[in-house]
């Protein structure tokens, strides 16, 4: 773990953005801090969404390294526009940390940031755009207006480092283990050979550098995407471009469905990378570790019982899968999905239920699909497990 990304982390409270406290917030709270951000930083207005919603860059640093990055191509992925908050304060402050860092940054490079870049998916807590878009498969055909925008605007500065922040499904497992992936890396490769060329290579270098940072704080629940190229991919495409891309994945943390730790390792990580690409020390990584991370696979659901009762003679396992569903009131509403039943042994849950002396009640039932917001389950005709019990761990 490097100096400066023990500092970040053990002062992350000091510069934390705290008005920013979940995933899904408002274009106006969102706007508010930009406003005052434009005081410290250059804010530009690179086009407009579908639905004439400003897409804005925010630049800082007078360096020759151009970096850019960009999050929410997919609306509801949050984490990393939040930490890219956290860094803005950062560098609007003026505390000793902010200091350090601001003189071994400015000079040395220029950060374009496009938080909220489908700022409408956002808006609608969707990962499509206006018109039901992937963007992430549009950088070939550039059917969506912000596709156009992202690849003019990446065109236009040629960047050495890219960073493509996105938040993954939450149940992608460290290989097929139960560990749950927080954290995932993907040096993108831009040709289907997966050819490592100069700047896959760099790419390679700033993983292998985040890996190195976090380990020591989430040993065993980090990986790595396969390298599988995707000619429609915006990482892919830029890759093919020659601008070493860092696609850098927030998965699940447990009940911390905020993510508010994973938050914190984004805003550390792309400070620590930052730093190390301006003052080259980046370049003495190999990428071997990075290499040799399992791949995300899908291994894990939320709730497995075991055994669970179907009817009053047949029982099997039941897998249950949270399900966030956006309210219009901006807030997301969770419930449980039946995901699976049956011989479940190949999966495991990340919270695991003996149900072999639970029984349904008279007015209760398990079905395939079904989405639950509560399921009392008898022990000893006493309530033995109540799905909302779980509903309420999730920390907000
Ligand atoms: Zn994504």
């Amino acid at each position: 773990m490097s100096l400066l990304f023990a500092k970040a982390f053990e002062q992350y409270d000091t510069f934390r953005e705290n008005r920013l406290t979940k995933r899904r917030f408002s274009a106006e709270l969102w706007q508010e801090l930009m406003a005052e951000w434009s005081t410290n930083f250059a804010v530009r207005t690179i086009g407009k969404t579908q639905e004439g919603r400003p897409i804005q860059e925010i630049s800082w640093g007078e360096g020759r390294i151009e970096i850019i990055a960009w999050s929410q191509m997919h609306g509801d992925e949050a984490t990393a526009t939040l930490a890219l908050a956290d860094i803005f304060r950062l560098l609007s402050s003026s505390g000793e940390l902010a200091q350090e860092i601001k003189q071994k940054l400015h000079q040395k490079i220029t950060l374009r940031i496009i938080p909220r870049l489908n700022a409408d998916g956002a808006e609608r807590w969707q990962r499509e755009t206006a018109l039901g878009i992937d963007m992430n498969r549009d950088a070939t055909k550039q059917n969506s207006i912000e596709a156009r925008i992202l690849s003019a605007w990446a065109d236009e500065i040629k960047p050495a480092f890219a960073f493509n922040l996105h938040d993954q499904n939450r149940l992608y497992s460290v290989g097929n283990s139960p560990e749950q992936t927080h954290i995932a890396f993907l040096a993108t490769t831009g040709d289907e050979d997966g050819t490592w060329t100069p700047s896959r290579l760099r790419a390679g270098q700033i993983c292998q550098r985040m890996l190195h940072q976090i380990q020591p704080i989430i040993p065993g629940k980090i990986a790595k995407w396969t390298d599988e190229y995707e000619s429609r991919a915006f990482g892919d495409t830029f890759s093919s471009r020659g601008y070493g891309l860092v696609l850098l994945e927030s998965g699940g943390a447990g009940w911390d469905l905020e993510k508010h730790s994973l938050r914190k390792l984004n805003a550390c990580l792309l400070l620590d990378a930052f730093c190390a690409i301006a003052d080259g020390s980046y370049s003495e990584e190999s990428i071997e570790e990075y290499e040799a991370l399992p791949t995300n696979e899908r291994a894990i659901v939320d709730i497995k019982i075991k055994d669970a009762p179907l009817s009053s003679t047949v029982r099997a396992d039941v897998l249950f899968n949270l399900v966030e569903t956006p309210m219009t009131d901006g807030r997301i509403h969770y419930s449980w999905l039946v995901e699976n039943i049956g011989d479940m042994s190949p999966f495991y849950g990340l919270t695991e239920i003996d149900g072999k002396n639970l029984h349904l009640s008279p007015d209760s039932s398990i079905t395939l699909g079904e989405n639950y917001t509560e399921l009392i389950l008898l022990k000893d005709g006493k309530p033995g497990f109540k799905l909302s019990d779980y509903t309420h761990k999730i920390q907000s």
